[in-house]
């Protein structure tokens, strides 16, 4: 039996997932069963993979309260159900949405991420105290005050074409950290179409007035679209990752 590293209590622990194994499906239907994987700025090769990097962390019922209280819905939304979604020139508006719960989805995709063994999210930490903070206000359904951490959601789009909105929604990519300031980081998060940067310590207040910045008192979000060649790093990975995949022999094809 091993400690459950959310209630710490001693448990069965469940092969947990950081980034939802829906959206890992998801690929793998479309994909004949490999999702492609782009590496965050290091040396790997984009290469097709059929993990869905989980690692034993939690007991079933943490399990349970995170994708219940969190995971369900804010598939949902991302997928375009459960709300109204406008698009217009510079992004698309979700409509009619419950910002606490899409702030504490993507902050529990984030903690998971700091706190797996995975090496895929090798890059990804939180200090302490920062993440006891964010562990016991996601087990106890607390907001999680924007101060303590920042969600900004960005909506990815190809000018050049090179990618259909299909093709980006395959994309699942080793997250990666930017410096933003000194002794301050971000975590990015590429899935089903979406560029999530979470700050922690989180923005501050002046900070949060910029587009696709998430609240937990949100009720219409306006996300801006993002380039996929406007995020330097995912360019660094896809020109390295591009070179080899030629050199193998394989097209790369949504
Ligand atoms: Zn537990």
């Amino acid at each position: 039996m091993e400690k459950c590293l959310m209630c710490g209590s001693k448990s069965e622990l469940q092969n947990s997932h950081a980034i939802p194994d829906t959206f890992f499906k998801r690929i793998y239907r479309s994909n004949a069963g490999k999702a492609i994987v782009v590496p965050g700025g290091g040396d790997e090769p984009i290469h097709y993979s059929s993990d869905s990097w989980a690692t034993n962390q939690l007991c079933s019922s943490c399990e349970s309260l995170l994708n219940v209280s969190y995971e369900q819905y804010s598939i949902k939304v991302l997928r375009g159900k459960g709300c109204r979604i406008i698009k217009h020139d510079g992004g698309v508006t979700f409509n009619g949405i419950t910002g606490k719960t899409l702030v504490s989805f993507f902050i529990s995709v984030f903690w998971r991420a700091a706190n797996s063994k995975h090496p895929n999210y090798f890059k990804v930490m939180i200090p302490e105290p920062w993440n006891s903070q964010i562990r016991s206000k996601l087990i106890s359904k607390q907001k999680i005050p924007a101060n303590l951490a920042t969600v900004k959601v960005s909506r990815l789009i190809d000018r050049t074409e090179w990618f259909s909105l299909t093709s980006l929604k395959s994309l699942i990519i080793k997250p990666f950290f930017r410096r933003v300031a000194h002794r301050r980081y971000s975590f990015c998060f590429i899935f089903e179409g979406f560029l999530i940067e979470i700050f922690t310590p989180g923005l501050a207040l002046r900070e949060r007035f910029q587009g696709g910045v998430l609240g937990n008192q949100t009720k219409i979000l306006s996300v801006p679209f993002i380039d996929i060649f406007d995020i330097p790093e995912m360019e660094e990975a896809m020109v390295e990752g591009y070179g080899k995949y030629v050199d193998g022999d394989v097209t790369f094809e949504n």
